[in-house]
């Protein structure tokens, strides 16, 4: 069937989450559209979405629900629809705003390199968000992991990223390299691949200016621009300056570079400024692994921020538990890191804490603070009572193993107040 005649059809009940000049206006039963995923995403989808009912149920005792609206996207929409992504879904996702999802397969050679990007691309979900922190219990490679406490804001849609790139001999890459040698008097092997890094003020801007949001809505003490400007003027040394920018322009009265802080109050803000400061991104790793507990907010480039958010989950345990949101300027859908792992699929056995954690961050984002609580710590009480699927029992001494329903039940009890 042709994409064009694809008529989704939202659910009865339910109303849209409207976007107004001064934020969201987020009704009591709002319609958030749910793409499931593949591979082990239907299955991690369901128990998440039994969890996150569960914890609006009892945080507002039926004064709020969601009202979910399931949306092809993937394989799946791929046998289906004849398409991977298809444009009633994107539609469906600019219309309620907000958006669940689980994990999607890309077919090599389905005419996209990622499912994922092409879905930032396509709603301009610009920051790439990533909070990082340890819950109690969970297995660590480092000796203190409950120093780590991080949200990670990645810019999604420049950098290398960008796709723009010529093949090694490809016209393209010939003719470029005849025009940084006739017009700009720069020397490039003639047998080299082309890749170009936009990043823009524009870009920048929009992705610290939501760092710096986030960070005074939230009570964080920093904000931290990372980027390699030492090698990279033009691009990620002008990353930093436009975020120091930003800072000083538009959230002058709230803000404070570090400099400052050192110069004027020596090296003690005042507890209402959020510090902005700035680190070399090799620097940030070690920074991340030896003195974590100095960084709460960190603002990249696209690339740094990839590299950057996966070795900070590694830290505080790894895929099984990483969620992110992809977020806009209103519009935002949230989702587990890790993929659909299809050789699992079906055999109720992965970990479902990385979506009921998507789904925590979901929560938040609609500013139900009350339901995302309960979700979190029942995954916490679930985890510190040694309830985990064979991805953590197999690391932590005495664990019971259990599928990830199981897994589920015990969140789900966990939240009623029983159990774990
Ligand atoms: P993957 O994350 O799907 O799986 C890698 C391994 O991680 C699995 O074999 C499994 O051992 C483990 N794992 C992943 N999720 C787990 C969970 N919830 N519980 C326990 N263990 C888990 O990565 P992959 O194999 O590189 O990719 C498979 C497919 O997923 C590809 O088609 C890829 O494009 C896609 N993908 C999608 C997303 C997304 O939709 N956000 C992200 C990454 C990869």
């Amino acid at each position: 069937m042709p994409s064009e005649r694809l008529v989704l059809r939202p659910p009865k009940r339910g109303h849209k989450i409207l976007i107004a000049a001064d934020g969201l206006r987020i009704p009591d039963d709002p319609i958030v559209p749910l793409i499931e995923g593949d591979g082990i995403g239907p299955e991690v989808v369901q128990v998440a979405l039994q969890a996150i009912d569960a914890a609006v149920e009892t945080a507002f005792h039926g004064r709020r629900t969601i009202a979910w609206y399931p949306v092809p996207a993937g394989e799946k929409a791929m046998f289906q629809y004849g398409e991977l992504l298809p444009e009633a879904t994107l539609a469906a996702i600019r219309e309620y705003v907000v958006a669940l999802k689980g994990p999607m397969t890309t077919p090599v050679g389905g005419g996209f390199r990622s499912l994922n990007v092409a879905l930032r691309k396509a709603l301009d979900l610009y920051a790439n968000v990533r909070p990082v922190y340890w819950i109690p219990g969970m297995p660590s490679p480092v000796t203190h992991p409950e120093r780590v406490d991080v949200v990670i804001f990645r810019e999604g849609t420049e950098d290398v990223y960008a796709g723009i790139e010529w093949e090694k001999g490809s016209a393209e890459a010939m003719r470029m390299i005849e025009i940084l040698e006739k017009e700009f008097q720069t020397r490039v092997r003639a047998d080299s691949g082309i890749g170009v890094k936009p990043i823009s003020e524009t870009g920048s801007k929009r992705l610290v200016r939501k760092a710096i949001r986030y960070a005074i809505e939230n009570r964080r003490k920093s904000v931290t621009l990372v980027h390699k400007g030492n090698i990279m003027k033009y691009t990620e040394g002008a990353f930093r300056a436009w975020g120091y920018e930003v800072a000083q322009q538009e959230f002058g009265d709230r803000t404070i570079s570090w400099d400052d802080a050192l110069r004027k109050y020596d090296g003690k803000p005042p507890a209402d400024r959020v510090v902005i400061k700035d680190v070399i991104a090799d620097n940030m790793f070690q920074q991340l692994l030896l003195r974590p507990e100095e960084y709460e907010v960190l603002a990249t480039t696209n690339l740094n921020g990839d590299y950057l958010s996966d070795a900070a989950a590694a830290q505080i345990g790894g895929l099984g538990v990483a969620a992110g949101g992809n977020i806009g300027d209103a519009h935002a859908v949230f989702e587990p890191v890790h993929g659909s792992a299809p050789k699992y699929a079906g055999l109720n056995k992965v970990n479902p804490a990385a979506e009921m954690l998507a789904g925590v961050m979901m929560l938040e984002y609609l500013g139900w603070k009350e339901a995302a609580t309960r979700l979190r710590d029942a995954v916490r009480k679930v985890v510190a009572a040694k309830i985990v699927t064979y991805d953590l029992a197999r690391q932590m001494p005495g664990a019971k193993e259990v599928g990830t329903s199981a897994f589920a039940e015990a969140v789900v009890d966990a939240i009623h107040g029983a159990g774990a």
